[in-house]
Parts: C-alpha cells; sequence; structure tokens
C-alpha cells in the first residue's frame, strides 16, 4: 500500500524545518480614521515561537496580515531574515509565510490528499513530488491514513492539521497562526496544540495568535502583549504572565487565566 510506504519512509527522511528570523519595524496602519496599528515592533529570531496575546480587536490579526501581505502597512517596514520584504512578490512571499486560520477553509469536494497537493501544484509547478510532499507532511501531523477521505469525515481539529499540513508542503520559513484553536470542540484542541508544539520543536520560526495561556506559557519564548494598536509589553513568559507591569495586561489576565 503506496501510502504506507510513504508514511515509513517519511520517518528519516523529514526535512528539518529552517525558520528565519521575522521583523516589524514601526509599522503603522489605519483603516480611515481607525488607527489599528500605531508603530509595531518586533524580532522574533530565528526557529523560536512568539505568541500574541491581547484584547479582541487590539490589532493581532493585522498584524499577522501584515507579516503576510494580506495587508500592506502605511509605514513602516516588515523584514525575513533581515531583508525587507516589501518589495518582493506578494505572492512568492506568501510561499515563504504560511498562515493557519481560525476556520481551516478546506475544499470540501477535494480529498485531504489534493487539498494539501493543490497550492504545491499550482504556485510550485509540482507534480509527482506534491503527492509525496503532501503524505510526508500529514503523516507528520498523524493523517497520512486520511488522505484519501474527504474533509467533512474529519473533525474539526484533524480538519485543522490538515490546513496546517496544507501550509508546511510549501516549506514556509515562518509560520503564522490566528486562533487556530478558537472554532474546535474543547476536547479537539490539544491534539492542535500538539502539532503546533512539534512545529515549534522542529526549527520552525512561529508567530501565534491565541488565547490558550497554557500554549503560551509552555511553548513560546516570547509573548507581547497588544492593547489598541500597540505592543504594551513583551517578554519570556514567565516575566508577562508572572510580573505584568501594565494594568492593562493585569486586567487581561485576571480575564483570560
Ligand atoms: P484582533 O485580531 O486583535 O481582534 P483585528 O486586527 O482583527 O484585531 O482588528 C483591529 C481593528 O481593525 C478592529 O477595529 C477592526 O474592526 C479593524 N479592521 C480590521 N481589518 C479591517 C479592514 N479590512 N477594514 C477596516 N477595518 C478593519
Ligand atoms: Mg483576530
Amino acid at each position: 500500500n503506496e501510502t504506507t510506504a510513504v508514511t515509513n519512509e517519511s520517518k528519516t527522511t523529514a526535512p528539518q524545518r529552517k525558520g528565519v528570523s521575522v521583523a516589524l519595524n514601526d509599522v503603522h496602519l489605519a483603516f480611515g480614521s481607525n488607527k489599528v496599528l500605531r508603530g509595531i515592533s518586533f524580532e522574533v529570531p530565528a526557529a523560536t515561537t512568539a505568541c500574541l496575546i491581547g484584547p479582541s480587536g487590539s490589532g493581532k490579526s493585522t498584524t499577522l496580515r501584515i507579516v503576510n501581505r494580506l495587508a500592506e502597512p502605511d509605514s513602516g517596514d516588515v523584514l525575513l531574515d533581515g531583508r525587507s520584504v516589501l518589495s518582493d512578490n506578494p505572492d512568492k512571499l506568501r510561499q515563504r509565510v504560511g498562515m493557519v486560520f481560525q476556520h481551516f477553509n478546506l475544499f470540501p469536494h477535494k480529498t485531504v490528499r489534493e487539498n494539501v497537493t493543490l497550492g504545491l501544484i499550482k504556485l510550485k509547478g509540482l507534480k509527482d513530488e506534491a503527492n509525496e510532499r503532501a503524505l510526508l507532511e500529514l503523516d507528520r501531523v498523524g493523517l497520512a491514513h486520511k488522505a484519501d477521505a474527504r474533509p467533512v469525515s474529519l473533525s474539526g481539529g484533524q480538519q485543522q492539521r490538515v490546513a496546517i499540513a496544507r501550509a508546511l508542503a510549501m516549506d514556509p520559513e515562518v509560520m503564522l497562526f490566528d486562533e487556530a484553536t478558537s472554532a474546535l470542540d474543547p476536547e479537539l484542541v490539544k491534539g492542535v496544540l500538539g502539532t503546533i508544539t512539534e512545529l515549534a520543536d522542529s526549527g520552525m520560526t512561529l508567530v501565534v495568535v491565541t488565547h490558550e495561556m497554557g500554549f503560551a506559557r509552555s511553548v513560546a519564548e516570547q509573548v507581547m502583549f497588544m492593547d489598541e494598536g500597540r505592543i504594551i509589553e513583551s517578554g519570556q513568559p514567565d516575566q508577562v504572565f508572572e510580573d505584568p507591569k501594565s494594568d492593562r495586561l493585569r486586567h487581561f489576565l485576571s480575564q483570560v487565566l
């Protein structure tokens, strides 16, 4: 059985991820009179994980979208591996920066495998190799055995792991997660967080917007707290969670912890 053969092989041939640093430098963005980002700067070193926390409407999703060029800043810079990417082709950039959303948006009429190969075929021009890569990534999220299933037959957590495999198949250098577990039933959250944790350990660079404070605490090297378009506080998880400096962060933590 072809799937099994590739599955067994992939254990030994799975490539180490090649995460690069990602940085924003004084990024501003307004929608009309709504100043959504008011000078966002951070650096996430290569192969580390940063969690972005903060109240609804504080600009977390917009910040991720800036990294992926789904939104363009009014001013400021976006750097990958120390180099500005704002004049790069956005489609090329999106191959370097994978993104996973709350709603995973798999194509229902395609198989799991086809959902993963689609981008490889369309954007990378791969053919036979697309199948191999898809099976390898599906195996790494524990779903090689579902390659020929339709998304609807999978749990929400499994579907989200397919969406993660789909992004990883493009061999990105940075991965962005925007509340990837927020739409899942509670019992399915753990599996997806486990997949993200394995990814963090694999050498990928991650920027994760999450309400899962336990995850932020145990996995992130850096936690950034956003409010009203600014990063109010950032630091190592212990520092941010145990010794918050601002009233706003203390108040936020009292509501979510
Ligand atoms: P968060 O993810 O922290 O909840 P968002 O980044 O989604 O916050 O939104 C921050 C603010 O930007 C909100 O006031 C939201 O209404 C506004 N906003 C986000 N995207 C757009 C858009 N495409 N057009 C207009 N306003 C937007
Ligand atoms: Mg959001």
